[in-house]
């Protein structure tokens, strides 16, 4: 029997996806996901609220996943269009030195352009010098409107303060930016999004035509149109395309465990040598179960 791939998700917000989902990742070869924090559908009014979700993120979000043999790690982060309530912000800058230390947080993010304002520019430039200060990985959400010159921005202000590309993942690309993401020395991250923008297809051309060097494919799967599936779907496209295999497994596997495994939080023994499913685990006494009966990969005997 061929030997299962394994991939990584290292941009999905498992927070608003399902039990079913977990199941389906880790059915189609999904070992480790990173979730970057975000914003939430809607403005949050309380320095509260992004600190019970930052703890959700390094705390009940793994166990979860860990429930259905998935790793889970985390990028931490005031998100672009939040950034804009300033009065909050400058709470939440307060806030994140207590989570950028945590056991699964990987790196920054996802942070950067939204409208481009004058207090998103304040508020990225803040974090880029925490980076700078710990040595961590910078995730940069890049503008979905004036994506070109939003993407060039974000790169330019990175070089500004300091930081090293090759440190730094610029998120959300397309035909039109991945050339400046390479060329500049960043990593370039592209998002499969289900019938619109990057699509599963395109994705293909693009390894075709720029490589599988510091190229990442993820699904930013989140609590709209999207698809949690999207990496192990496109890997198998670009096989069935004649993409080789080891282009495969470096932009949907390598790569990611490469700029994200930079701190030491993220190694692939934490998949290669799994405790095993234990669903009879409580997280604070909270199960995942609804009466079922917990699977428990240690009282398998084939
Ligand atoms: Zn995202």
């Amino acid at each position: 029997m061929e030997e299962k791939m394994m991939f990584i998700d290292p941009h999905v917000h498992m927070t608003s996806r399902t039990t079913d989902d977990y199941e389906a990742m880790a059915e189609a070869g999904v070992v480790a996901v990173i979730e970057p924090s975000f914003w939430l559908g809607q403005a949050r009014t309380k320095v509260g609220s992004f600190q019970d979700y930052y703890s959700s993120l390094v705390g009940w979000e793994p166990f979860r996943a860990r429930q259905f043999g998935i790793q889970h790690y985390c990028t931490i982060g005031l998100n672009s269009k939040e950034a804009n309530n300033e009065a909050l912000a400058e709470e939440v800058i307060e806030l994140l030195p207590l989570y950028l230390h945590k056991e699964n947080v990987v790196a920054i993010g996802e942070i950067g352009y939204d409208d481009q304002t004058p207090a998103e520019d304040k508020y990225f430039r803040a974090q880029l010098e925490m980076a700078k200060e710990l040595g961590m990985v910078v995730q940069v959400h890049t503008p979905h409107r004036d994506k070109k010159s939003g993407t060039i921005r974000s790169m330019e202000v990175c070089l500004e303060h300091g930081l090293d590309p090759a440190m730094v993942v610029i998120d959300h690309n397309n035909e039109e930016t991945v050339k400046e993401v390479l060329d500049r020395g960043f990593v370039a991250a592209f998002t499969i999004y289900p019938k619109t923008k990057m699509g599963n297809e395109r994705m293909v051309e693009v390894v075709k035509k720029y490589g599988s060097t510091d190229i990442i494919v993820d699904s930013s799967a989140d609590w709209g149109v999207s698809d949690p599936l999207a990496v192990p779907k496109t890997a198998n496209l670009m096989l069935k395309r004649g993409i080789a295999k080891e282009d495969v497994v470096k932009t949907c596997y390598q790569n990611a465990l490469d700029i994200f495994g930079k701190n030491g939080k993220m190694k692939e023994s934490d998949w290669l040598n799994p405790k095993g499913i234990d669903q009879t685990e409580l997280y604070n006494e909270n199960s995942v179960l609804r009466g079922q009966v917990p699977k428990v990969d240690s009282d398998k005997i084939v």
